[in-house]
Order: structure tokens, then sequence, then C-alpha cells
């Protein structure tokens, strides 16, 4: 098989990952693949099943045989499916949000979603979106973006996307839970979300999104361009 373009975007939330993953994955000609989908779909089985966080052991069991699936979609696309439906927006709910990044910093929940990460874009490429796909998911590609922001801009967004979404929250709640969340993802043990130099770094906060994308395919164009010189 030949090798398949793949893009790994880091970031905490609210950076824009995946508004920017999307359109890239679209310039770029690869499905985009949210990761995150996949973390909070498990974090929905599991509140599905009524089974509370501080029971561990019934936690990890209960994510471990959650049926997450990537599908490919007609339109190329890769949808994340909890028991065969496609997950909707329920999973972008706050309560979920909380559930999932204290399911992530378990390893064995993190084990499936990395084999499955691994055989789709294995499969038809992708721009691949989370906190550890750089770090451990694809550590060898080339083509590594983490994306930032400034708190106040991480904040408001996240609150847009939620407004937009049909949650009724506020500012204060908003960045409560934002803060909460980058700590566990940064701090925990299993795949903290990490920066390095071999990332290209880019701070969104007041930037035109295209700009970003544009940016970014810059760089996956030079770098391919490169490697297929040095391969010649
Ligand atoms: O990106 P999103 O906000 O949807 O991610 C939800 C949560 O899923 C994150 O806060 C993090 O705990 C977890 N996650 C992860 N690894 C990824 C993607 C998401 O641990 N690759």
């Amino acid at each position: 098989m030949t090798e398949r373009l793949v893009v790994a975007i880091d970031g905490p939330s609210g950076v824009g990952k995946s508004t920017v993953a999307k359109r890239l994955a679209e310039r770029l000609d690869v499905p985009m693949l949210d990761t995150g989908a996949m973390y909070r779909a498990v974090a929905l089985s599991v509140l599905d099943q009524g089974i509370a966080l501080a029971d561990e052991a019934e936690a990890i069991e209960a994510a471990t045989t959650a049926d997450v699936r990537l599908r490919r979609e007609a339109d190329g696309a890769l949808e994340v499916t909890l028991d065969g439906c496609a997950v909707g927006e329920r999973i972008r709910n706050p309560e979920v949000s909380e559930a999932t990044s204290r399911l992530a910093v378990y390893p064995a929940v993190r084990t499936r979603m990395v084999h499955l990460q691994r055989q789709a874009a294995a499969e038809h490429g992708a721009v691949v979106e989370g906190r550890d796909i750089g770090t451990v998911v694809f550590p060898d590609t080339p083509h590594k973006f983490f994306l930032d922001a400034r708190n106040d801009v991480r904040v408001e967004r996240r609150r847009a996307q939620l407004v937009a979404a049909g949650v009724d929250t506020d500012t204060d709640a908003v960045a409560a839970s934002i803060a909460e969340r980058d700590a566990r993802d940064s701090a925990r043990e299993a795949s903290p979300l990490r920066c390095d130099e071999r990332y290209h770094r880019i701070d969104t906060s007041d930037r035109d999104i295209d700009a970003v994308v544009e940016e970014m395919a810059a760089s996956v164009r030079a770098a391919t361009h490169a490697r297929d010189s040095d391969s010649s």
C-alpha cells in the first residue's frame, strides 16, 4: 500500500482545531478525523449506562467495551459511531466533555482508539486532530501542527459553540470547564498534550481561519516536496 498523507493537529480546547482540520482536509483531499469525538462517544456510552465514574473498575470496563467505530461515508468522511449510529451533537454537552477528559486518562481506554485511528489513516490518509496525534498516534508524520490561542479567545469560541448547539451556559462556567479539562489533559501520565520542537506552532487568536489553513497547506506542500526531492 502506498503511504498515505497524515497530518497531525494537536492543541487544547477552543483553539479552532476542528474548523481548521475540516478545511485543511478538504484542501488536501483526505478525510478529517476528529479523535475527540471518539473519546466523547466512549464517555457518552458510559454515561448512558448509568455508570458512576468514581467506580473506576466499572467505568474502565464500560469504556473499553463501548462499541465505538469509524465509518467511512459515501462522501469520504470518517464518521464516529456508537452502537452503529452516528453520535450527533449529544457528545458536545458539558457533562460529556467532563466525563471524556476523566476517562481519557486511562491507558486501556486509549489503546483501542489509537488502533482505530491508525487503521483509518493507513487506509485513507487523514487530517487527524486531537491531543496526542503528533506525539503518540503518528509520531513519524512530518506534518505536525500545534494550534494555540489566548485564553479569553478560547473561552469565547467554546461558549459560542455551546450556544450554537443549544446549550445554555455562561462565560464563567465555560472558563472553569476549559481550565479543568486542559489541566487534566496536560497533566495526565498517558499521552498528555505536549508541544515539542517538531511541531509547527500557530497562535490562532487574531488570525483569519482561511489564512491559518493556507499556512498549514503551504507547510504540508513544502515538506512533501522536500521529501520527494530527497528520495529522487
Ligand atoms: O477535542 P475535544 O474537546 O472534542 O476532546 C474532548 C476530550 O477528549 C479532551 O478534553 C481529551 O480529554 C480527550 N482527547 C484525548 N485525546 C485525543 C482527543 C481528545 O484524550 N486525541
